[in-house]
């Protein structure tokens, strides 16, 4: 590998790149009593998945392959029960996601739910189902944030990636409109192969629509990117060329746009911690109320997921075989179980683990002490320098039904 690349996978497995998780701004005094606070482990969040249905079309949609149908959503008032035990069991924040979660017809009912029990909210769409009239009442209701995925910047590739004609201009005046009624911005960039080329002028954007935050995640290949790997994965010298990119970038914008750089399981030399740590950081509930400890945890065998509609959050955060299977050390096998980093990643993700060697118990095959590491890499180099094939879109628009 030449210098210049040599210094920047150094960089990135020093994971001096700072990782995507969220850093949004948390309610101090939302006057909402939580019972719950001082429990050792709290949740820090909750994502909540309203829906499914989705107008776009992208294929490395983190919603599994088996898609929740509109019939099997959770009401208005179901969301604002579980809104309240997360609440009283301490989570500050409240991801409105999907799907896209503007599909849902009483959106501002469930916002103002969330708002009602003092969550942070924020708002994670596409943005093409967005009025600014609409946008405007969900800041008058008390929407906190809002953060806008972009698939690129180049409105023919933007069109390709999503399945969906003019979203571009769309998310452009929709992140306007945000700035405009004073709601924070973080625009979504998901980077992958096709789309990677134009990674500064995604940058570029942020910056015009005057973001505070730029998400730049490559892509995790589990469910919709793991179907369409071949056709996503680029190689590891043009991976490099993003950290070079990021990096100056952070540099050049200090002050005007914040960073978040999730740097390429399949190059790393070690894993993150994924979820914020298995059952340690996040609930994320599905359209049907099915709790989870991280979006892809339904992939792994032999677990059982409990429905916030029987149980009561704090006794599945708690006491959930699910919540507990992959939390904290007693589980984990060699190399992880006596490295000085288990309480650092806690061995990466269980859902990458089983993906590629049917152990969820494994080494995240990111990890270079892991024995599947050598063959992970190469899988992807292989992959990347052979011609992309055409993409399997993720398809259920579904919107003519709720
Ligand atoms: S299809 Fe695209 S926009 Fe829709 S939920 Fe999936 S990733 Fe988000
Ligand atoms: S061996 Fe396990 S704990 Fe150690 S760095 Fe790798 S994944 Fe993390």
């Amino acid at each position: 590998m030449p210098k210049a690349l040599n210094l920047l996978q150094g960089l990135s497995d020093k994971r001096l790149l700072q990782e995507g998780h969220n850093h949004l701004t948390k309610k101090t005094a939302s006057g909402t009593k939580r019972d719950g606070a001082s429990y050792v482990s709290a949740p820090t969040g909750l994502l909540a998945e309203l829906t499914h249905r989705c107008p776009l079309q992208c294929p490395y949609c983190s919603n599994p392959l088996e898609l929740e149908r509109s019939n099997n959503e959770m009401s208005a008032t179901e969301w604002a029960e579980t809104f309240k035990q997360a609440a009283s069991i301490g989570a500050l924040q409240l991801h409105l996601s999907g799907g896209e979660p503007t599909a849902r017809r009483d959106l501002e009912d469930i916002l103002g739910y969330a708002v009602e029990v003092g969550l942070y909210t924020n708002l994670i769409t596409s943005a093409v189902l967005l009025t600014k009239d609409q946008l405007s009442r969900l800041a008058d209701i008390g929407l906190d944030h809002i953060q806008i995925s972009i698939q690129d910047v180049v409105e023919e590739n933007s069109d390709l990636i999503s399945g969906y004609k003019g979203a571009l201009a769309k998310k452009y005046a929709v992140a306007n409109w945000a700035r405009e009624l004073g709601i924070g911005l973080t625009i979504n960039a998901p980077m992958h192969r096709q789309n990677i080329m134009n990674l500064e002028k995604i940058i570029d954007f942020a910056v015009e629509v005057d973001a505070q935050r730029i998400e730049i995640a490559h892509i995790q290949y589990y469910a919709w990117a793991q179907k369409n790997r071949a056709a996503l994965i680029p190689t590891h010298e043009i991976f490099l060329e993003t950290v070079n990119i990021v990096e100056a970038a952070k540099q050049r914008l200090i002050g005007v746009l914040n960073f978040d750089f999730v740097i390429h399981d399949h190059y790393a030399s070690r894993p993150k911690k994924c979820t914020g740590g298995w059952g340690q950081s996040i609930i994320v509930v599905t359209p049907s109320g099915t709790a989870l400890p991280c979006h892809a945890a339904q992939t792994l065998p032999g677990l059982k997921f409990d429905n916030v509609k029987d149980q009561h959050l704090l006794k599945i955060w708690e006491t959930s075989p699910a919540f507990n299977a992959y939390r904290g050390l007693d589980w984990m096998k060699e190399p992880c179980r006596s490295c000085d980093r288990r309480e650092i990643d806690y061995g990466g993700c269980r859902c990458q683990a089983y993906a590629f060697s049917q152990d969820p118990a494994a080494t995240d095959p990111a990890c270079a002490l892991s024995v599947d590491h050598a063959s992970f890499a190469a899988l992807a180099e292989q992959e990347a320098h052979a011609p992309a094939p055409a993409f399997v879109y993720r398809r259920y628009d579904g919107l003519s039904k709720k």
